[in-house]
C-alpha cells in the first residue's frame, strides 16, 4: 500500500504510524496548543529530522550562539557538509537576527531559556522578523516545558522538545517531539519515515504515563527553582544566580511576559481544577446595552476569577504579577 502522501496513518507499519505513538503525539499537541505533533527516538532526532526537511543546499540558517551543543554541532558538521550555512547570533538582541539575514535565510533556530546562562529570546519579536522575510522559526522548548511557555502563541512555527526531560519526567526514556501546523508536521513526517529515527510504541507508552503528571511536576520544579534561586542569591559564597524568575535577571520582564505562569485560562465557566478568568465587559458589550452593563456592575476594568487547584501562593503571584505588568 502506498502511504508516502496524504494524511498520516495512525495504524500501519510502525515507522509510518502506530496507535500508541499517535496518542502520545496528540497529547503533546494538546500541551503545546498545536494542530499536530510528531514523535522521535530522541530530542536530537527531532531537531535533525526537522533541519533535514526544512533546509537544502544553498540555504542559510540563523541560530542562537547559546543553544544545545548537539544542535550547534549538527549545523557545523552535517548541515555544512550538505551546503547549508549557519550564522550564530546573540539571542538577547532581536536586531542581531535581522542584521544576520540574507536572501537565502530560511530558518531561525531558537531555544529559550537556554543553558547555561538562562538567556531568554523574545519569541514574538524574533518571529516577526523572520516572517517579514519569509523565514520560519523553530524553538527548542525543552527547558521551559509547555507548562511554562507555549511558543506557538508568540508566533513561532515549530516547537521542539527533548521529551527525555520534563515531558517524560522519570529519566527512563529517550524521546523527542515536534509540534506545529498540520501541513508542516506532515512534511516532516514524510522525511521522518525515510530517516527512520521514529519513536517506539513502548517509549510512547512511557511518555504517555509521564505526561499525565507534567503539570504537577513542573509546578513543583518552578517552586523549588525559585526557592533555591532566592536562597542562593543572598548567599555570601555565590557571586551570581542565573534564573529568569528572579527580579535581578536582566530579562526578567520578558521571561515573566513570555513564560508567565498564566495559570488562568480565559473561559466562561467556574468550578474546574484549572483557574479560569473572564473579562465580562468584552464578553457582553455586544449583547447588553450600556445601561444594562452598568446595572449589572460590569465596568471595563472588571475581571472575574474562578480559582483552580494550583498552589495558592502561585495563584497570588500570577494575579499580582499580571497587575504589576499593567
Ligand atoms: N535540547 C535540550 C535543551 C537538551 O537539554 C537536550 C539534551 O540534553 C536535547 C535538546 C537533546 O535531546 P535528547 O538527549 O533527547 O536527544
Amino acid at each position: 500500500m502506498e502511504r508516502s502522501s496524504g494524511p498520516r496513518p495512525t495504524r500501519f507499519y510502525t515507522r509510518d504510524g502506530n496507535p500508541t505513538v499517535a496518542r502520545a503525539a496528540q497529547v503533546v499537541a494538546a500541551l503545546e496548543g498545536s494542530e499536530a505533533a510528531l514523535l522521535f527516538s530522541s530530542g536530537v532526532a527531532a531537531t535533525t529530522t526537522a533541519l533535514l526537511t526544512l533546509l537544502k543546499a544553498g540555504d542559510h540558517v540563523i541560530c542562537q550562539d547559546q543553544v544545545y551543543a548537539g544542535t550547534q554541532a549538527f549545523l557545523n558538521t552535517v548541515m555544512r557538509d550538505f551546503g547549508v550555512d549557519a550564522t550564530f547570533v546573540d539571542q538577547r538582541y532581536p536586531e542581531a537576527f535581522e542584521q544576520a539575514m540574507t536572501p537565502r535565510t530560511r530558518l531561525f533556530l531558537l531555544e529559550t531559556p537556554c543553558h547555561p546562562l538562562m538567556r531568554v529570546t523574545d519569541l514574538r519579536a524574533v518571529s516577526e522578523i523572520a516572517h517579514e522575510r519569509g523565514a520560519l522559526t523553530m524553538v527548542d522548548n525543552t527547558t521551559a516545558s509547555p507548562v511554562n511557555q507555549r511558543p506557538l502563541e508568540f508566533g513561532v512555527d515549530l516547537v521542539m522538545h527533548s521529551a527525555t526531560k520534563f515531558l517524560g519526567g522519570h529519566s527512563d526514556l529517550l524521546a523527542g517531539a515536534l509540534a506545529g501546523d498540520t501541513h508542516l508536521i506532515d512534511r516532516i513526517w514524510k522525511r521522518s519515515k525515510m530517516i527512520g529515527a521514529v519513536m517506539s510504541p513502548h517509549d510512547a507508552w512511557l511518555l504517555l504515563r509521564g505526561m499525565r503528571t507534567v503539570a504537577l511536576r513542573v509546578q513543583r520544579h518552578n517552586e523549588n527553582g525559585l526557592r533555591v534561586a532566592q536562597a542562593l542569591e543572598t548567599h555570601r559564597a555565590v557571586e551570581h544566580v542565573y534564573y529568569p524568575g528572579l527580579q535581578s535577571h536582566p530579562q526578567h520582564a520578558l521571561a515573566a511576559r513570555q513564560m508567565g505562569l498564566r495559570r488562568f485560562r480565559r473561559a466562561p465557566s467556574i468550578g474546574a481544577v484549572e483557574s479560569l478568568a473572564i473579562h465580562p465587559f468584552a464578553m457582553w458589550r455586544n449583547t447588553l446595552s450600556a445601561d444594562e452593563l452598568q446595572r449589572r456592575g460590569v465596568s471595563p476594568g472588571l475581571v472575574r476569577l474562578s480559582l483552580g487547584i494550583d498552589a495558592g501562593e502561585d495563584i497570588v503571584a500570577d494575579v499580582t504579577g499580571s497587575l504589576d505588568a499593567l
